[in-house]
């Protein structure tokens, strides 16, 4: 058999570490797998509920209410002009981001390093040239503008270009600002490149101030999300991209006859659901900005405890992760043998129950000592109920975000104490 090799996932791998860990009765902190602490809002999960019966296949590209609400919605959050033409729905934002790299025949693929676990091996499947753009905590993680020229301006011309970008970032947690998604657009427009900007956390950057790289470049911009992360419906398989109207027509209908040849449609009932998911009314609007909140005082509070140690983190803007540099403890962790993130992130798991992914998961140099961290693992649905009870209830104290998430992280705050020790040791 000749098969292709895909490197196996390595959130699986600490899952099964973990289990294992489990089973032995040990105490384990679960810093290791993203998934949003949050569920999808009543009136979304209702609306899943009636629409189960719909067993019929939708648009390739999506039902046209659905695209119409899509299109509308993230006009107004993002602030850009988009038509119904340039929006897609498919089965899951990933599948929509591979299918994107299908869509050219032969590219060049730049990836940051930091960058998201699946990238790198879907530049493999789509059979295109990869290449690494480094970045260091002192840009914070950030892409270097004069880097990246360099880089593309190393690739032959008649090869397409494509930089992908995930913000706010998974693994770093960090947001682009508008003036340096800006600066990058102007370096991709000077190489006719394109962007594929992952968007998927863009409507959980903490304070809202998410800047769409489709504002700052929308003549070959690319953009995708989806119901996962900001509306807790990862497993419900359900992505959206979007382009401005500056984007040729002919790279949607690309993508349209790659989703007839791939996925078919994102499945009925869930298009039904994300319907009453992407009405921008009060409901929404109130329930997004009580995530951002909370998830900025847990951000801000496992941040500030790790901030006093040698680890090195920046405080998070957005998702649910801060990217750890243990760099500055490299003598220290040389001494007991831990040269490499996987060294790391085995003895952090092994002796205080630590479950981090290393950072070479994320295209990092091993020797870089990074990790990342994931905080969501506590009740996002309980923090909401108690702070609307707080609320209504007119009790300020019941109503103060900090206290009632303080109250509801209490294994977050011991598990980021457990670090804090391992790495005082
Ligand atoms: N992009 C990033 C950066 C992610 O972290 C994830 C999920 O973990 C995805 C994309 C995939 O999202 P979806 O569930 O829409 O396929």
């Amino acid at each position: 058999m000749t098969l292709r090799h895909v490197e196996p996932s390595p959130t699986l791998a600490i899952n099964e570490h973990c289990a294992r860990l489990d089973a032995e009765g040990r105490t384990v902190h679960r810093f290791g797998f993203g998934e949003s602490p949050f569920s999808p809002p009543a009136r979304v999960r209702a609306a899943l509920q009636e629409a189960a019966p719909r067993v019929d296949y939708a648009p390739v590209r999506g039902m046209a209410e659905l695209r119409a609400l899509v299109r509308d919605f993230h006009a107004t959050v993002d602030g850009i002009d988009l038509d119904d033409r340039r929006i897609l729905v498919g089965s899951g934002s990933k599948i929509l981001l591979l299918n994107t790299l299908l869509a050219f025949e032969r590219a060049c693929v730049v990836l940051p390093q930091p960058s998201w676990v699946s990238y790198a091996p879907q530049v493999a499947l789509a059979g295109h040239e990869l290449r690494l753009l480094p970045t260091t905590f002192e840009q914070r993680w950030r892409v270097d503008p004069d880097a990246l020229d360099a880089t593309l301006a190393a690739v032959p011309a008649d090869v397409e270009k494509v930089l992908v970008l995930d913000h706010p970032g998974n693994p770093d947690g960090l947001a682009y600002t508008a003036a340096e998604l800006e600066a990058l657009g102007s370096v991709l427009g000077r190489h006719g490149a394109w962007a594929l900007s992952d968007e998927i956390y863009g409507l959980v950057h903490h304070t809202g101030a998410h800047v769409s790289m489709a504002r700052a470049y929308p003549e070959r911009t690319l953009v995708t999300g989806g119901l996962s992360k900001w509306c807790g419906a990862g497993g419900w398989r359900l992505g959206i991209q979007f382009a401005a109207p500056e984007v040729p027509l002919e790279m949607i209908e690309t993508l349209s006859a790659i989703a007839a040849a791939t996925y078919s449609c994102a499945p009925t009932p869930v298009q039904h659901a994300a319907c009453a998911a992407y009405r921008l009314d009060d409901e929404t609007t109130t329930h997004l900005g009580r995530q951002r909140e909370v998830l900025a005082a847990v951000a801000g509070q496992v941040g500030a405890a790790i901030g006093g140690t040698d680890i090195r983190v920046h405080p998070g803007e957005g998702g649910f992760y801060l990217f750890l540099d243990f760099s500055s403890m490299r003598g220290r962790l040389a001494g007991r043998g831990i040269t490499t993130d996987l060294e790391l992130c085995t003895a952090l798991l092994e002796e205080a129950g630590v479950a981090l992914l290393p950072g070479s998961a994320f295209l990092m140099d091993p020797a870089a000592l990074t990790a990342r961290l994931a905080y969501v693992d506590f009740d996002g649905d309980a923090v909401l109920s108690d702070l609307t009870a707080g609320a209504s209830a007119g009790d300020a104290a019941a109503g103060d975000v900090a206290t009632v998430v303080a109250r509801h992280t209490t294994h977050l705050s011991t598990g980021t104490t457990a670090l804090v020790d391992w790495s005082g040791t």
